[in-house]
């Protein structure tokens, strides 16, 4: 596991947005980093998730969070500046944003994989990803000391057969965090990274491995250490790499 121990309270004020809060791995990060004393605003797609994570949060008595319901698949560029005005106006800058919402898709050999499914898992995980990172940007610029983390995977970092479009969007993430990273280097604070989570404990992990024991893999709380590390200031500096979970 990446070797980091959080201090309490090191994420004190901050804001910070995490897609696919509702479940999974960003339901993990929304509640870790509330705990550490962020205000978090969960952007999902399912209302009735991202609830029962403001629930949550709530119940334990953290900073209180927003809910923003958000269809990466069908927003459009109007919907992505209405969400950045309220932001600004709620909250005045953006301090983290944390890229985790992705889907899977059809796992196939390319030959047979439809158009169709190839296009809409790369708007989901990857146009929707641009949009909301630039469209955010400005907010971000506002902080002094902001993170965009993006979420990859070991099939974005080696080509590996049969993980259709998935894979693909993957290197499209390590490409989109890279070329960001490199832009606002030492011109911005804001810095940009990756994460590989690794097998873990989630409905995505059981959609790819049904055969698998799921008790084999971590829990999304245990691999939070360096999603805790990458979104406070002990990273500061940190520009452009490509991290592990695991
Ligand atoms: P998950 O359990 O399937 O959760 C996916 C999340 O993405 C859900 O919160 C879902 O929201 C959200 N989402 C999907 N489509 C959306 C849309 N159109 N609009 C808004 N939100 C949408 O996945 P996970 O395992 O936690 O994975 C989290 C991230 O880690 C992903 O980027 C994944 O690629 C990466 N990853 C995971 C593993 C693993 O072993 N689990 C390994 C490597 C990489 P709803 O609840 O509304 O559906």
């Amino acid at each position: 596991m990446f070797d980091y121990s959080a201090r309490p309270g090191l994420l004190d004020g901050r804001i910070i947005l995490v897609t696919g809060a509702g479940r999974g791995i960003g339901a993990a990060a929304a509640r870790t980093y509330t705990a550490h004393g962020a205000t978090v605003l969960l952007l999902g797609k399912t209302e009735a998730n991202l609830a029962q994570v403001y629930d949550q949060i709530e119940a334990a008595g953290h900073p209180q969070p927003a809910v923003i319901p958000f269809d990466l698949e069908t927003a459009l560029p109007h919907q992505y500046d209405e969400l950045a005005a309220m932001i600004e106006k709620e909250f005045g800058r953006l301090d983290g944003l944390l890229h985790n919402a992705s889907i899977i898709g059809p796992r196939t050999p390319l030959e047979q994989l439809s158009g169709e499914n190839f296009m809409r898992v790369m708007h989901v995980n990857v146009n929707a990803m641009f949009m909301l990172t630039q469209t955010l940007l400005p907010l971000l610029k506002l902080s002094s000391d902001a993170s965009v983390v993006f979420t990859s995977s070991s099939v974005g970092r080696k080509g590996r057969a049969y993980w259709g479009a998935y894979g693909i969007s993957k290197f499209a993430t390590e490409g989109l965090m890279q070329t960001l990273a490199d832009e606002l280097d030492e011109v911005s604070p804001v810095r940009s990274n990756s994460i590989n989570p690794g097998g873990t404990r989630t409905s995505m992990r059981a959609q790819a491995y049904p055969a698998e024991n799921p008790l084999d893999n971590p829990t999304p709380e245990e691999i939070m250490p360096v999603y805790l590390y990458l979104m406070g200031p002990d990273s500061r500096g940190v520009n452009g790499q490509a991290l592990n979970a695991q």
